[in-house]
């Protein structure tokens, strides 16, 4: 049987109730045999704070780093809105993506045909949606220096932020793009914007012959980042993973987000290097939604995104995509009889509690298990 070590953060407000649930399914998959999942708890956010005053400790940081994979819900919330900057919830997310160097970001956008109607888009062009987008996370405008507001002395004052990438910077994030494209349905689109920018024509360079040198069994293409924002909201079919830089893949994963329609419904992985003997990377996986502290305690949350994300984790970070497509399964067929949380409930009759709803895609999954 295989043996992972799982560091978790539960975090803050339904972080908790929402982690439960993954908790619930390792617990099982360990009880049947199929893997053996050792799960180590730490603290984060304003737990974190609240406990030694820091948003993440060194102890809990050194834990994330020797773990197989780090399990996030969510950190923030009023309680602490006056604690010190340094300390904030977020900042422990950010010491997180920081020390652990996770330079990839991954978000799959999945439309389960149960809820095609809670997008924004018709249904036609969302139903059985299945993009990735890969974003680069440690690089690029938000991080390039020089990165400041002068004063002109002339009454005017000048903001600069400078876009720069490196070609090890493209090349790691688009090597990410082609393993992930081959293990799907092997198209990788690049977006940049090598019109007006330089590092977009770097950008769009380096991935060519990355892609001429070590992947030419998978089809690339390139668009320009303002015309796949345009498609991804006309034809999103048409994609399967979208690598680009920080800048557009901020604003573009949160438009192909939406296609879906609901918060409670997205994973997402932050991805580092390899480590020493190349075998797995540092990796991250926490849902999309913040910790939601309008619903906190209530035990209305909806546990999808983050048992996806840990659907996620068995496929990026343990190699078990089988048991991923299985877990993946059992949430269309709980969707598809109609089994709703508040938040996803549209016409539904019966809302199901968090933990109810974690029970039913446990159950689910011991069927197709
Ligand atoms: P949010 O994602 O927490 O909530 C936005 C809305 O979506 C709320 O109405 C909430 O009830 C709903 N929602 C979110 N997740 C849900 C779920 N699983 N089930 C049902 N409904 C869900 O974003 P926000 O309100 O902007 O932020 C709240 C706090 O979370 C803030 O402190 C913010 O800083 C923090 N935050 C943390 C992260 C993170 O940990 N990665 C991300 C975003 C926001």
């Amino acid at each position: 049987m295989p043996r992972y070590n799982l560091f978790v953060l539960p975090g803050d407000g339904i972080g908790p109730e929402v982690m439960a649930e993954v908790e619930k399914i390792a617990a099982w998959f360990t009880r049947e045999g199929i893997v053996q999942f050792e799960i180590d708890k730490g603290l984060v956010g304003g737990a974190a704070y609240d406990a030694h005053k820091t948003a993440i400790s060194d102890a809990d940081m050194a834990r994330a780093q020797a773990a197989d994979a780090v399990l996030l819900a969510a950190v923030g919330g009023p309680k602490w809105d006056g604690v010190p900057y340094e300390v904030r919830p977020e900042a422990g997310l950010l010491r997180l993506r920081k020390d652990m160097n996770l330079f990839a970001n991954l978000r799959p956008a999945i439309c389960y045909p149960a809820l095609a109607d809670a997008s924004s888009l018709k249904r036609e062009l969302v139903d059985g949606l299945d993009l990735m987008i890969v974003r680069e996370l440690t690089g690029g405008v938000y991080f390039g220096e020089p990165k400041q507001i002068i004063d002109l002395g002339n009454g005017q004052r000048r903001g600069i932020d400078t876009q720069v990438y490196d070609t090890y910077e493209i090349e790691r994030i688009g090597r990410i793009a082609f393993e992930l494209a081959r293990k799907r349905r092997n198209k990788v689109t690049s977006s940049d914007k090598r019109n007006v920018m330089k590092s977009g024509v770097l950008w769009n360079e380096v991935i060519t012959a990355l892609h001429a040198r070590e992947y030419k069994d998978v089809e690339l293409e390139h668009q320009l980042a303002d015309a796949l924002g345009m498609q991804l909201v006309r034809r999103p079919k048409q994609f399967d993973v979208i690598v680009t830089d920080n800048l557009f893949g901020d604003m573009l994963s949160d438009v192909a987000a939406m296609l879906t329609g609901s918060l409670g419904m997205l994973p997402s992985a932050s991805l580092g290097e390899k480590n020493a003997k190349g075998e797995t990377r540092k990796a991250l996986y926490e849902p999309v939604h913040g910790s939601a502290p309008d619903i906190a305690g209530k035990g209305i949350a909806n546990p999808i995104a983050m048992i996806g994300s840990f659907g996620m984790v068995l496929r990026y970070s343990f190699n078990l995509g089988v048991l991923a497509d299985r877990i993946e399964k059992a949430i269309s067929d709980v969707l598809e009889k109609g089994l709703r949380t508040a938040d996803i409930a549209g016409g539904a009759t019966k809302i199901l509690s968090t933990s109810q709803m974690g029970d039913a895609i446990l159950a689910r999954l011991q069927a197709v298990v």
